[in-house]
């Protein structure tokens, strides 16, 4: 089978670490093309922008944009418009009217949500289909100067702060509780020099059960990226952003086939389909924490 020809858009951090690895071992996509302002890529054409590429010629399918949130908009709909496939890295963009401002028409958008492609996610899933919810928590708290140093886009307006994290988080929740969940409370505490929080705590509901949530990017010691749920017969606790799943305190033995590739065998799976995959549901979670939250102003931030 011929291979979909694919340019990664925003060569950063994602992208080295996980999107070339990935592509490098896809049986359905092979790498046309690079696009960073800065950055490059060796072995294949490189361009300043998504205007030069198009401008260029050369023959795209699908391009898989990996720029922070803000200004993915204009990348993704100038991909359309070019008849290519489009693959967003989470969050899918920095507002939701803007997304769902984007008409993929005949060709496939995938808002990709790379935690839900976890190794625990869908056998919690399956667990959690048959209990009655009691109780969920999420912890999730790591030192934004480990993880993310020097990326002060994180905390400008449209980073989403703690959320940039966080956000995987909910896209997990919203994928393994078996109900709605939305936002009852939330307490956004933003450094006096930023304009994103870097912690937050969130009260949810979800059925009858309530969901508690602590955000925290400046987490020292032990990092934790956890979600424990109490239901009524049993407890679940999905640890390491969902890669550790540990059942009445049994750990699970489980398949890992890796979140990245995963998420480039479904992008080719919808393409194929003829069909559109995006789930705005984590990013309206986010919103409506931004719309109720109260906020606290805390110490400044320097990386
Ligand atoms: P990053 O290291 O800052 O890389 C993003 C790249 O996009 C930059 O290197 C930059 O390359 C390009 N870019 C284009 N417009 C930009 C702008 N206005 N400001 C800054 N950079 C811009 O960020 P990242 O960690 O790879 O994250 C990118 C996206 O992937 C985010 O949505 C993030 O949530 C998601 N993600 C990150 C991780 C992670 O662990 N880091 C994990 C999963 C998902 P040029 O300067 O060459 O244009």
């Amino acid at each position: 089978m011929t291979k979909l020809r694919l340019a990664l858009i925003g060569i950063g951090k994602i992208a080295r670490d996980q999107h070339l690895p990935a592509i490098a071992a896809s049986p359905d996509f092979t790498l046309a093309a690079a696009v960073s302002r800065n950055a490059t890529v060796e072995g294949v054409p490189n361009f300043a922008d998504i205007d030069a590429l198009i401008a260029s010629g050369l023959a795209i399918d699908a391009v898989s944009i990996c720029t922070p949130p803000l200004g993915r908009h204009g990348i993704a709909a100038r991909a359309l418009a070019a008849g290519w496939h489009v693959m967003l890295e989470k969050p899918p963009g920095a507002t939701l009217a803007e997304v769902q401002a984007l008409r993929p028409g005949t060709r496939t958008l995938y808002a990709s949500w790379h935690s839900r492609a976890a190794a625990g996610v869908a056998p919690a899933r399956a667990w959690l289909a048959e209990r009655r919810i009691r109780s969920a928590r999420i912890d999730w708290r790591e030192d934004i100067r480990h993880w993310h140093p020097g990326q002060d886009w994180i905390l400008a307006p449209g980073g989403l702060g703690v959320f940039d994290p966080g956000i995987n988080a909910l896209s997990i929740a919203t994928a393994i509780l078996p109900q709605p969940l939305f936002v009852t409370a939330a307490q956004l505490d933003f450094p006096a020099n930023r304009g994103a929080p870097i912690a937050a705590a969130l009260t949810l509901a979800q059925g009858d059960s309530v969901v508690t949530a602590g955000f925290d990017f400046l987490q020292a010691g032990p990092q934790s990226w956890d979600i424990a749920v109490e239901t009524d017969t049993g407890s679940l606790l999905l640890r390491d952003g969902g890669a550790t799943l540990v059942i009445d305190g049994v750990g699970q033995a489980l398949a890992e086939t890796g979140e990245y590739p995963g998420l480039y065998r479904h992008f080719a799976a919808c393409i194929a389909a003829g069909r559109s995959d995006v789930d705005l549901a984590p990013l309206a979670l986010v919103a409506d924490a931004f719309l109720i939250g109260a906020r606290r102003e805390v110490a400044a931030f320097e990386f």
